[in-house]
Parts: C-alpha cells; structure tokens; sequence
C-alpha cells in the first residue's frame, strides 16, 4: 500500500498523534497513542465519476499499553464509551504475571487533563507536538518535507 506515515499535531489533546495517509487513494487514519483520538476516513464507494469517502472520529479518553515480558505488546485507545468495568479488567491485565509493569501503563484522559492510573509512559508521552518535533529533528535532522515528523513512542 502506498502511504505515508509520520506523527502530527493530535486535534484532541495537542501532543503528538500519529497519521497514515494513503495518497493514492486519498484514504487516511490517524490516531494518538496519548490521549486515544482516532480518526479514519476511507473509501465508501468507487465510481468512475467521484469518490465517497467515510468518515469516523473518536475523542480519545486514554490508552493502555500491555508490554508482555516475551516484548510482544498490546495497545489499546480508550474511547468515551469506556465503562469502569473495563478500566477494572485492563488494571487487572496489567499485573499479570507475564506483563513487564515498567514498560507499561494505563492513562486516562478526560476534560483535558492526563492522569497516570498505571505503569511509567515514556519520556515523550509528554511532550508538546512542538516540544516532540523539535526533538526529532534535532535527533534526525530536518526532512525535506517538513510535515514529515519522524514517529518515537
Ligand atoms: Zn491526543
């Protein structure tokens, strides 16, 4: 598939999303391993003379990250339709046995504001979209497309 991927300014919470576009096709999915934002819009019908595309957003309400200690990982975006039950049966997984708790966490994000409810997310988690970029290109060098923010977690 040809597409391009790269992180972007979240629209959600203002850190750094994550956005894969399909310039083919016009297609597009983005999502933030920050606060849960998802984003896609796809190809609904083909004709000769136009495309329709769909499309689907959620507000992010947080992620959850399972690192297994065999370093397979589980990744989670928490929409608004979250239940409490839920967020009792991630915290569970969390401390199971074969989870690495060090490179794991659970985050909630609701009415603006991140709360860590789990585990250590890592350094950039928190960082600005600017403060993020910055950092890659300083790290990468600048590309010769600026939009083209290289991906870290
Ligand atoms: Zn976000």
């Amino acid at each position: 598939m040809a597409s391009n991927i790269y992180a972007t300014k979240c629209p959600c919470c203002g850190r750094s999303a994550i956005e894969d576009y399909y310039y083919k096709t016009g297609e597009q999915y983005t999502y933030c391993m920050r606060c849960g934002y998802n984003y896609s819009k796809t190809i609904e019908k083909c004709t000769t003379e136009c495309l329709e595309y769909k499309e689907e957003k959620n507000d992010g309400n947080g992620v959850v990250v399972l690192e297994k200690k065999d370093g397979s990982r589980k990744k989670i975006l928490l929409d608004s339709a979250v239940t409490d039950e839920q967020l009792e049966n991630d915290k569970t997984s969390f401390l199971a046995d074969n989870i690495d708790q060090n490179k794991s966490y659970l985050v909630l994000f609701r009415d603006g504001v991140f709360t860590v409810l789990l585990g250590n997310p890592p350094e950039k988690f928190y960082l600005s979209f600017e403060e993020y970029k910055e950092k890659m290109f300083a790290k990468y060098g600048v590309p010769d497309y600026d939009f083209m923010v290289p991906i870290e977690e």
